[in-house]
């Protein structure tokens, strides 16, 4: 049986990562797709495991070596995007892999990207490749999905909103499943 990890970016207490008016906290989104993902995931047949705790921020070397030790198929980490700490007009959703990525991650990001992008309608910032120790210091194909910006007051609602928050879900299990099985 497949089994992945679905890891929702930062943790509850981490500075700064909200909206600029500190109404949305990225983890609460990030975590809220998370768990969707799980479940879609999971009536899928796949075992999904999360890296993410929501009583605590989870260290990054933490995440990369449970990954690493379960020997997951898949690493698949979920964020919001900030550009600056005030208000703008940056928006749209991108997918890194990371600066050397294997062939596999490629796909599975090129997968998730265009799924989110048919589903969300939101602008097609493309797949980027970034050095993110998650993706860095994972041994299977790694992904980091941005979806959407804290920063921009039309995505920031949306953010907020469960139908976003399941949209986004579901293209994420459809673009990491059609990778797997
Ligand atoms: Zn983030």
């Amino acid at each position: 049986m497949q089994k992945i990890i679905v890891d929702a970016g930062h943790g509850p207490h981490t500075a700064g990562k909200r909206t600029p008016d500190g109404t949305l906290r990225e983890f609460m989104f990030n975590e809220a797709v998370a768990i969707r993902v799980k479940k879609l995931l999971t009536a899928e047949g796949l075992t999904v495991i999360f890296s993410h705790d929501n009583s605590r921020d989870v260290a990054l070397s933490e995440r990369i070596s449970l990954a690493n030790k379960l020997k997951v198929d898949a690493f698949i980490s979920i964020h919001a995007n900030a550009y600056g700490t005030d208000w703008n007009t940056a928006n749209g959703i991108e997918t890194y892999t990371c600066l050397q990525p294997s062939k596999a991650s490629v796909i599975m990001a090129t997968h998730v990207q265009q799924a989110l992008q048919m589903r969300t309608y939101r602008k097609d910032r493309g797949i980027k490749k970034g050095n993110f120790a998650v993706l860095r210091e994972t041994t299977m194909p790694a992904i980091l999905i941005e979806c959407g910006f804290m920063t921009n007051t039309e995505e920031a609602k949306l953010l907020k909103s469960t139908d976003y928050q399941q949209q986004c879900a579901q293209a994420i299990a459809f673009g990491v499943l059609c990778c797997l099985t």
